[in-house]
C-alpha cells in the first residue's frame, strides 16, 4: 500500500493552523511491512431501514464496537437528497450508496449534513464528489484537529499488537479499509440555527456543542417528528465524549427532547423512542453525580473509574471501559484543564481495562487475548 501519494477525492483539507494540537499523534508512515494484521470480527451486512415516509437509516452492525454509525437519508420525489453523516470507510459507503440507489430512483444527494467532525461521521464525505456539504462553524474550526484517514492508518500501524492500546485498535478500528479516502470540510457553515428544505420537507439544524466535540448539531425533521442526534446520544452502549462537561452533554440531550420527537437516531446503536433518550440522560447525570462526588472526597481518577466499573448500572451496554474515559474527562473540567486532550491517550487508558476485563472473562467474539506486554 503506497500512502506517498494517497488520491484525494473531494476537496482537499485546509492546512493545519500553525499551534493546532491535533487529537493524535501520528505514527510512523505505513509501509508494506508495518500493515496491520486484520485482527477483528467481520462485519456483518449493514441495512437500510425506512423510519417515516421518505426517512430511511443507515445502520451498520454498531453494537459493542467503535466506528459503526448510523446515517439518515431524507429524500423527496421533487429535489436532491439530503444524507446525514457519512459513513468511516470506503466499503461502508459505497454500501450505503448501493442500498440508497433504488430509494433515490435517479435522483441525487444534493446536501450532506455532518452531526460533528469524527472521522466515523465524515470520513465518507469525499465519495460524495460535489455535494454541498452544511456543518456548524464551530465543527469547521474544530476540523483541524481531527486525525485525518491517512493519520489514523498510521497510528493504527504504529501501535504495537502486544500491547492493551495496540490489541484494542485492532479489534475495533483494523475492520475499517481508509484507503483514498481525505478530510473533506464543510462547504457550508452555520451558528445557532439553520433551515434547509428537502423538497417540501423541512429540516431543522440546531448546534448543541460543545458537547461530543466543541461542534455538534442535531437535526430535527417536524413533519416527520424525527431528530438525528448524531454522537449526543449512543444507545446500547457507554458513550465516549471529547469536548463538553457531562452537563453540557446532558443538556444537548435535553435539546433533543424538547423538540417533543417519536422517533430519535442515535449516532451508533437502534433508532428508539424518547424514552431511551431520557434513560440515556439519567445515566449521563448519575455519572456525572458520581464521579463529582468522588472528586470532591480527592478519590483518585483510577480510583474513581474503578468505582463506576464495578457499579456498571448497565451491564448489557457494551464498551463500559469508555466510563475511563468519561471520569478522565469530567475530572479535567473539574481541575480547570483546558488543554485539548490527546485521544490517544485517553483511548490507551480505557483499553488497559477493557484488556484487563478480557483477560479475566475472554470476549465470545474478540478470540484470544493478546500477551500482556511485558514492557512498553
Ligand atoms: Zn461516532
Amino acid at each position: 500500500m503506497n500512502t506517498d501519494n494517497p488520491p484525494t477525492l473531494g476537496r482537499p483539507p485546509r492546512k493545519r493552523p500553525p499551534g493546532t494540537v491535533p487529537y493524535v499523534t501520528p505514527g510512523p508512515r505505513l509501509t508494506e511491512t508495518t500493515m496491520i494484521t486484520m485482527e477483528h470480527p467481520p462485519i456483518e451486512v449493514p441495512a437500510l431501514h425506512r423510519i417515516a415516509d421518505d426517512v430511511h437509516v443507515f445502520t451498520p452492525p454498531g453494537h459493542d464496537t467503535w466506528g459503526m454509525a448510523n446515517c439518515t437519508l431524507v429524500t423527496s420525489p421533487d429535489a436532491p437528497a439530503l444524507l446525514f453523516d457519512t459513513p468511516y470507510d470506503g466499503p461502508l459507503t459505497r454500501q450505503l450508496q448501493h442500498l440508497a440507489a433504488p430509494i433515490l430512483k435517479g435522483a441525487a444527494i444534493g446536501t450532506i449534513v455532518n452531526s460533528h467532525a469524527n472521522g466515523d461521521h465524515s470520513y465518507g464525505n469525499g465519495l460524495f464528489p460535489g455535494t454541498d456539504i452544511v456543518s456548524t462553524e464551530a465543527n469547521l474550526a474544530h476540523i483541524c484537529a481531527e486525525p485525518t484517514p491517512q493519520e489514523l492508518t498510521q497510528l493504527l500501524a504504529s501501535t504495537r499488537s502486544d500491547t492493551p492500546l495496540g490489541w484494542y485498535m485492532r479489534h475495533h478500528f483494523g475492520r475499517y479499509d481508509l484507503t483514498g479516502l481525505s478530510t473533506v470540510e464543510p462547504t457550508r457553515t452555520f451558528t445557532g440555527q439553520l433551515t434547509l428544505q428537502v423538497g417540501s420537507l423541512q429540516a431543522d439544524l440546531y448546534e448543541v456543542g460543545p458537547a461530543h466535540t466543541v461542534g455538534d448539531l442535531i437535526m430535527h425533521l417536524p413533519q416527520r417528528d424525527v431528530v438525528c442526534a448524531g454522537d449526543i446520544v449512543f444507545i446500547n452502549d457507554h458513550p465516549v465524549h471529547w469536548a463538553g462537561t457531562l452537563e453540557e452533554i446532558h443538556h444537548a440531550c435535553q435539546r433533543v427532547l424538547a423538540l417533543q420527537p417519536n422517533t430519535i437516531v442515535p449516532g451508533h446503536g437502534p433508532v428508539v423512542g424518547p424514552d431511551r433518550v431520557r434513560e440515556y440522560a439519567d445515566y449521563l447525570e448519575a455519572l456525572r453525580e458520581r464521579i463529582h462526588h468522588l472528586h470532591g472526597l480527592q478519590w483518585s481518577v483510577e480510583e474513581t473509574t474503578a468505582d463506576l466499573l464495578r457499579r456498571d448500572a448497565h451491564p448489557t451496554w457494551g464498551l463500559s471501559e469508555r466510563m475511563a474515559i468519561a471520569a478522565m474527562r469530567e475530572y479535567r473540567h473539574l481541575d480547570g484543564d483546558t488543554q485539548a486532550p490527546n485521544l490517544v491517550e485517553l483511548v490507551a487508558v480505557a483499553a488497559g481495562y477493557a484488556h484487563a476485563r478480557h483477560v479475566a472473562v475472554p470476549h465470545p467474539r474478540l478470540g484470544a487475548p493478546a500477551p500482556r506486554p511485558t514492557s512498553r
